[in-house]
Parts: C-alpha cells; structure tokens; sequence
C-alpha cells in the first residue's frame, strides 16, 4: 500500500469535534487506498500552558523535566484520534515517540532525529492496522529520556516520517490554505501560493514565518520530500493547498515571492570597542559559546571619541539575538569585559525592534530589490537600524510599532497583492 503523511496542528485537534473532523480526512485517504500515519499536535493553547507550568515551578529547570512535561500534550491528541478512528471502523492505533522509537540527539528543548525504524509501525500494517497516529514533537535519547524538538516541531516528525516511510506525500494540515505571500493575520491582500520553492520556504519559515517549522523544510529539502500545506476546515483535494516543491517545477514567479518578519528580536550595542584584529572574534566568541543565536551584524566607526588622526580607532559594534536570549548575552558581554577581553564604555539593548525581510529566489538575478525595499521604508517614513542580506533575502531591523506597516507597503510595492 502506499503510504501517505498526515499532520494535523493544534487548531486543527483543538476539540473532540475539530478531531473527528480530521479523523474523516484521515478515512476518506484510507479508502483512497491509503496507508495513513498521522501526526499529531497537542490541542492549541495546551503545549503554551505545559510550558507555563514548568517556568511556575522552576526558573533555572532541568531541561529532561521540562520534556517530560511539554511532551505530555501531545500524547492526549495521539490516543483521542485513534479513538476516534477506532469508533469510525477505521483500525488505528497510538503511538508515543519512544514506542516507535523515534530516537533523538539528548538536546532537550531542541533535539534532532538520529533514526525512525520503521519495523514496529510497519508490522502493524500488515496485520490490518490502517492508521498509525504518532504523537508530534516528541523523542526519546540514547539516555531513555523523553526529548521535544522545540516549537512547532510536529512538522519536523511529519516530514521525518515521510522520509523514512517513503510516503507518497507529507500534508500539513492547519488554520490557513496554504503559504500566503505574507502572514494573512498581517496583510488581508496576502495572496496564497499554488507552489513555492524548497528555498524560498526555507528562508520564509527562518525569518519568522510560523506556518512550517524551519527545520521541517530542510528535511524535507534534503529528503525530496513532497511537501503540502493545507486546511483542515475545508474540503480539500489532491491539488488543494501550496506545495513546497523544487524550483524547477514552477514556471513562473516573482522577484520577490514572499515577506516575513518577527516578532522576537532584540538588539545590543556595545560602544566604543577597539577597532583591532580579533576584536570581533573576542566579541561573537563569548556570545557563541553562552548559546545565544546572533543574527544581523553591523560595525561602525563610534560617532563618540572620533578622531580624525586615528580614523578607526575605536568602533561600535550592533547585534541582534532572539528576544530571549538578551539576559544571557548581556552576561556573556560583562564577564568578556571582567575578564579583560573585550573593553566597552557602555551595552545598550533595545527590544522594541522587529525584522522584516522579503524572499524571493529571483533576487538571484534581478538587481535593485535592496534600493526598492529601502525607498519604500523611506517613503512611510520608516528608519532601518540594520540591514542584512543573503543570495535571496534581504532583512531590515525597525521599530517594532512600524512592523505591519512595513509588511503591507512591501506587499505592495513587490507587487505580491496580484497573481
Ligand atoms: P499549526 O498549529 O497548525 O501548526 P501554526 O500556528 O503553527 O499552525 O501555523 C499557521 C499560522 O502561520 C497561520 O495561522 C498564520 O497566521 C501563520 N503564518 C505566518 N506566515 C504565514 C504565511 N506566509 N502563510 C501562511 N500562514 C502564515
Ligand atoms: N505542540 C508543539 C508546539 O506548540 C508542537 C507543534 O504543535 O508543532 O510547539
Ligand atoms: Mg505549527
């Protein structure tokens, strides 16, 4: 039998009701001929409240513990769909990561697949068995404990599955229809792709675009795992939804195919460092080493202690990290500077920023997408405090107030509001 992927997120298994709505599109690919495993998410809101429950009970947690918590939402999803199923007729059964198993690295919080043998589900097929339900965003390490993948990761194990099972296909089933040229939440002219690039999703999904899990699409990507995005409130067929696909199947597209932002960024300032080799090096060294994920760089001359004999002198370095991480850069900032390798007059954090960035794989040879974005923030008024760039990106920092403003005029401006 063929095999076919079936991810179903937390809005989606929200309720009994939302689940016995999926479990009918579970059925309906069953007697299509299908072979189902599907992926599961905990109800929305419940993976937001597990967490909660650990932070009110430990601020410094162990991370193992933290797992075994977080990981507890999705096994409740597992056993009510195939329950579900089991009352439609349909032989189904549930499956936690650890009775796959599903192994991971022992990261806990952010772990990685290592293996999915497939002996255990597939022996269940045989025996007539024709949906295995496995919880999403789970695992279990070489040290038999429980592990999660970090958030939104049930995409990840869909596509995993896909890989290993060789499924015909991986649907990602969730509250929207597709990939939208922009969050639709933000922009209500954002226009839903048929198809979109592998690379393109990729970029999207880091910049802050929710809608798949970044490390999803790179598996997906190195796998050739073919990868749908589509609703699970509407009736849907074989060509609903975006494929996320290779860029050789899509006959045409734009310059820009896509605009993302986030939320979740802060910057940091050190004024006047030394302006010497090695600085960087003792800076993005100590950062590194604490976990904290720079992202945007800028370096320029200090506008303090400019001195026309010794241009260069001294410097002043910006950079952006998760919102999260400010407490733990700052510190790994202050013990550098006790410790007598970096010198700075003063560390300056601003969290009211966010990032936009525009996508798109026909940046690769079109010139002029940097001067356009820049001329549209100007016209709205708009100051960039960094910038950065890729082959086929290009993310601003801004104030965070300007954020949705900025989204919608860039949408405009690349011309995404028309097919
Ligand atoms: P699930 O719980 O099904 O995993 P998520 O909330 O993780 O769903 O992802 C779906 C959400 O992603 C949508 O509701 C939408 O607001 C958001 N999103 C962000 N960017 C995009 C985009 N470019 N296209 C579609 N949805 C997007
Ligand atoms: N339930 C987890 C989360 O909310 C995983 C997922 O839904 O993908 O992050
Ligand atoms: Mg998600």
């Amino acid at each position: 039998m063929p095999i076919l992927v079936m991810k179903f997120g937390g809005t989606s298994v929200a309720n009994l009701e939302r689940i016995e709505n999926a479990a009918k599109k579970v059925q309906k690919e069953v007697d299509r001929g299908y072979d189902v495993i599907v992926i599961v998410s905990a109800m929305s809101g419940e993976t937001n409240r597990l967490v909660g429950y650990v932070e009110g009970t430990s601020k410094l947690y162990d991370a193992r513990e933290y797992d075994a918590v977080v990981a507890s939402g999705e096994n409740i999803t597992a056993g009510l769909m195939a329950l579900r199923l089991q009352e439609m007729g349909v032989p189904a059964r549930s499956w936690q990561g650890w009775q796959v198993p599903i192994n991971t690295t022992s990261q806990h919080g952010s772990a990685r697949f290592m293996s999915i043998p497939r002996e255990h589900i597939d022996a269940k097929f045989a025996e007539g068995f024709k949906v295995a339900v496995v919880a999403g965003f789970q695992g279990i390490s070489a040290e038999g404990r429980i592990t999660t993948l970090g958030r939104g990761g049930s995409d990840t194990t869909a596509v995993a599955f896909a890989a290993a099972f060789a499924a015909e296909r991986c649907d990602i089933y969730t509250d929207v229809d597709g990939v939208y040229t922009t969050d639709p939440r933000v922009s209500d002219k954002a226009r839903k792709l048929d198809k979109i690039a592998f690379e393109e999703m990729l970029e999207l999904a880091s910049l802050g675009a929710k809608v798949l899990q970044t490390r999803s699409v790179e598996l997906a990507m190195r796998y050739k795992v073919r990868l749908r995005v589509l609703s699970s409130f509407e009736e849907t067929d074989k060509n609903s939804g975006t494929l996320v696909c290779d860029e050789e199947e899509i006959m045409e597209s734009k310059v820009v195919s896509g605009i993302a932002f986030s939320r979740d960024e802060a910057k940091i300032t050190l004024f006047t460092i030394e302006d010497r080799p090695g600085v960087a090096s003792a800076i993005f060294g100590p950062l590194a080493d604490a976990g904290v994920n720079v992202d945007m760089i800028v370096q320029n001359i200090s506008e303090k202690n400019y001195d026309d004999d010794h241009p260069g002198a001294v410097t002043d370095m910006t950079f952006s990290c998760p919102i999260n991480q400010v407490e733990r850069a700052k510190k790994a900032m202050e013990d550098a500077k006790a410790a007598g390798l970096i010198g700075y007059d003063e560390l300056i954090v601003d969290t009211d920023v966010a990032k936009v960035s525009v996508v798109g794989i026909g940046m690769r040879s079109h010139a002029g997408v940097a001067a356009k974005m820049f001329d549209t923030l100007a016209r709205d008024n708009v100051n960039i405090k960094v910038i950065s760039t890729s082959e086929i990106k290009i993310s601003v920092l801004i104030d965070r107030k300007y954020m949705e403003l900025a989204v919608q005029a860039l949408h405009e401006a690349f011309d995404l509001d028309r097919a």
